[in-house]
């Protein structure tokens, strides 16, 4: 695997228009949300990540301790951790599978169903959902354009390049350099979440508090 690949999502770039959501719908061919999701005073849609729902773009309102407004827009998927928790959770670790080209993590279909609460409770980014069949559900890296030399769907996708994806160790220069930048533009709490544990790696301008996301600390 050498080093695998990791993705940089740089939230100072995504002005949320959800290309990277569609994207990923079209390729992996997941249903429609089912019940359709109604209006809830929110651009967010849908609520939540579900079993066909695996990259979600989540909004946030909320105000900063001078009171001035912040309005956030991340990404959500799974961080395909480098020693991924679900895996050590799950009741047979060996049906959660590590892809030996990317580093991506794979749910199998024998990934028993009874170990779901236990593999969502372990996954510090609240990530895996379950669908009507008992099977787990998440983001798969694309492994299979990749292993055909495309990018995912996702980073294909995005208009703004606000999704890099490469190989980790380039992507890791990149994610420094940007948080170099971003610092240098005015951004001084600007920080790359977990860098060294997963291979999505998120950088935001602004302290995390201000984001809707789980972070592993
Ligand atoms: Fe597993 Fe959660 Fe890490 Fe994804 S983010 S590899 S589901 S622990």
């Amino acid at each position: 695997m050498a080093d695998g690949k990791s993705f940089l999502i740089d939230t100072t770039k995504c002005f949320a228009c959800r290309s990277c959501q569609v994207a990923c719908k079209q390729w992996n061919e997941l249903p429609a949300e089912d019940p359709v999701p109604t209006n809830r005073g929110s651009y967010e849609n849908p609520p939540d990540l579900s079993a066909s729902c695996w990259v979600k773009i989540q909004f946030k309102e909320t105000e900063r301790s001078d009171e001035s407004l912040a309005w956030t827009f991340v990404r959500n998927s799974c961080r395909h951790c480098i020693d991924a928790p679900c895996k050590q959770a799950a009741e047979n670790p060996d049906s959660i599978t590590i892809d030996e080209q990317t580093g991506a993590v794979l749910f199998g279909e024998g990934t028993a169903s009874e170990s779901y609460s236990k593999i969502r409770l372990a996954c510090p980014f609240d990530i895996p959902r379950q669908g009507a069949g008992g099977q787990l559900f998440k983001c798969v890296m694309c492994y299979d354009r990749v292993h055909n030399d495309e990018v995912p769907a996702c980073a294909k996708a995005c208009p703004s390049d606000a999704i890099e994806f490469g190989d980790r160790d380039e992507i890791l220069s990149m994610a420094d350099a940007r948080l170099e930048a971003v610092k240098a533009d005015g951004f001084p709490d600007a920080v790359i979440l977990d860098r060294r544990d997963v291979r999505l790696l998120v950088l935001l301008a602004d302290e995390a508090s201000l984001y809707s996301l789980h972070t592993r600390d």
